[in-house]
């Protein structure tokens, strides 16, 4: 069903008509300006090296990360474009909660920006965090699934919305320690259908905070037969 996310990519530009300021600093735009404004965007902070290749976070000493330090994740590598913080937290809250579609090219851009620069193995299919049903309903679309769109077109392989799914609501995990995090979303996702089968996976989500969503996505992927999972997502928690 690749041409109907295309097609809602197209109607949701139509249905939310780019803003005349800034939406991450309020600026009044020039027309036909970049979304968000060039002054933001060079307050974006970007993931560069060293960082660490499992969960993202830039290191202060290259090989030594103290958050990853006797754990173990489903997921073989993770990345991240930039630090969810200023202009990129702001950014996501916007397109996410205030549904600003207007700045999806950028977010996506950013995605394929960080792909480019610290390149993942070759992977057969891109993933989306799934949402539950009933939240995708209220919130009129699942912004893991846009910015996958972007990434799929980027590495030129099809995205798959179905085989990975959220069983129940999750509520907000923000302000949660990780071990609740991860109690809570250990189980909250499936994979179904055979199309998985030794599959390598590219995850796609818009924040990594301590990486139990990836987590549990990842172990879901697993066992329904994948082969190996990576993760990238716009913005990691430093
Ligand atoms: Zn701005
Ligand atoms: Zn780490």
């Amino acid at each position: 069903m690749a041409w109907a996310s295309d097609l809602w990519e197209g109607l949701l530009g139509l249905l939310f008509p780019p803003p005349s300021t800034c939406p991450t600093c309020g600026e009044k735009l020039s027309p036909g300006g970049q979304i968000p404004c060039q002054s933001c965007r060079s307050r974006v902070r970007r993931v560069e090296e060293p960082f660490c290749p499992r969960c993202a976070r830039p290191l202060a000493v290259a090989g030594q990360c103290p958050g990853c330090r006797g754990k173990s994740f489903p997921f073989r590598q993770a990345r991240a474009a930039g630090i969810y913080e200023g202009v990129l937290r702001a950014a996501i809250h916007s397109f996410k909660y205030q549904k600003n579609t207007s700045l999806l090219p950028y977010l996506q851009q950013l995605l394929q920006d960080c792909l480019e620069k610290h390149p993942l193995p070759e992977v057969d299919l891109v993933i989306p965090v799934p949402l539950h049903r009933s939240k995708e309903w209220e919130r009129g679309f699942n912004q893991a699934a846009l910015l996958a769109r972007g990434v799929a077109r980027h590495l030129q392989r099809p995205v798959d919305y179905h085989s990975l799914v959220r069983k129940y609501p999750t509520p907000p995990t923000s302000g949660l320690s990780r071990r609740e995090r991860e109690k809570l979303l250990k189980g909250a996702f499936a994979a179904r259908g055979r199309r998985l089968q030794g599959k390598s996976l590219l995850l796609v989500d818009d924040i990594f905070t301590t990486g139990s969503t990836a987590a549990g996505c990842a172990a879901a992927l697993l066992e329904g037969g994948a082969e190996a999972v990576y993760v990238v997502t716009v913005a990691v928690v430093d």
